[in-house]
């Protein structure tokens, strides 16, 4: 379970709402039972439950049961699509370890607004699940262009190319320095001349091409993570 709280031995944290109703009403646990906690900061903790009831469920924090371990510095810039789709990616891309989500708006893209917040619990749902000791960040959407005028140059940014253009993303990391990393996928109709153009003129940018099919988004976004985590070993 993700908390914000500092997690130390011998305190009792109690936990919000949403949580107290997920365990106790859905997942009916018992006062005494055991819960495995993390707040991004200080590894996995066992915590036992110290009151289940209507006014919300406390935890007596126990012991440190995983260290925190350094995790991949890795982003994604994804154009937002319609809502079951940036869901699967939000909730995919948590799974595969990426440091942060940011929307961007590009010119095909065709939704107008992105829920952030309900990204946000996506990613931090996907996070608990899959037992990683971070959630990952929600940057506030921006248009694209704005995204790559304040671009950190230090981290390259490896851009889901439909054209065909690019290389494959295992030769792109051959080329960049490890570390800081992003990628960035297009929305359901594609990037257009003048933004390929303009990602081209970035020092920053790699294209990289997952084969000759033209990909959904969220096949694009998760297969292009999953080829990084296997070629980082992260
Ligand atoms: N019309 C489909 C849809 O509705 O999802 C296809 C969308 S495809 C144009 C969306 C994005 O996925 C592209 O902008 C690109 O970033 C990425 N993509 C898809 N196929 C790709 C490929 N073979 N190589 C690299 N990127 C790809």
């Amino acid at each position: 379970l993700y908390v914000t709280n500092d997690l130390f031995a011998d305190t009792t944290i109690g936990l919000g709402k949403e949580q107290s109703h997920y365990l106790a009403n859905v997942m009916r646990v018992k006062a005494g039972e055991a819960i495995a906690l993390f707040n991004g900061r200080d590894g996995q903790w066992r915590g036992d439950l110290e009151t289940v009831g209507k006014n919300g469920v406390s935890v007596r924090l126990v012991a440190q049961t995983r260290p925190q371990m350094p995790e991949p510095d890795l982003w994604l810039l994804a154009a937002p699509i319609k809502k079951d789709r940036i869901d699967l990616v939000a909730e995919k891309a948590s799974e595969l370890g990426i440091s942060m989500l940011w929307p961007v708006f590009t010119r095909r893209t065709v939704m107008s607004r992105v829920n952030t917040d309900r990204l946000a619990a996506n990613m931090t749902e996907a996070a608990e699940q899959c037992e990683r000791l971070t959630v990952p960040s929600m940057h506030e959407p921006a248009a694209l262009d704005k995204a790559l005028a304040g671009w950190d140059a230090a981290r390259p940014l490896l851009f889901l190319d439909e054209s065909g253009g690019g290389a494959p993303i295992a030769q792109a990391l051959a080329t960049v320095p490890p570390g800081k990393l992003a990628l960035l996928v297009g929305p359901e109709g594609g990037f257009d001349e003048n933004e390929r153009a303009l990602l081209a003129r970035q020092p920053f940018t790699v294209p990289v091409s997952l084969g000759p099919r033209i990909l959904r988004a969220e096949t694009a976004a998760i297969a292009g993570l999953a080829i990084v985590q296997a070629l980082l070993g992260d």
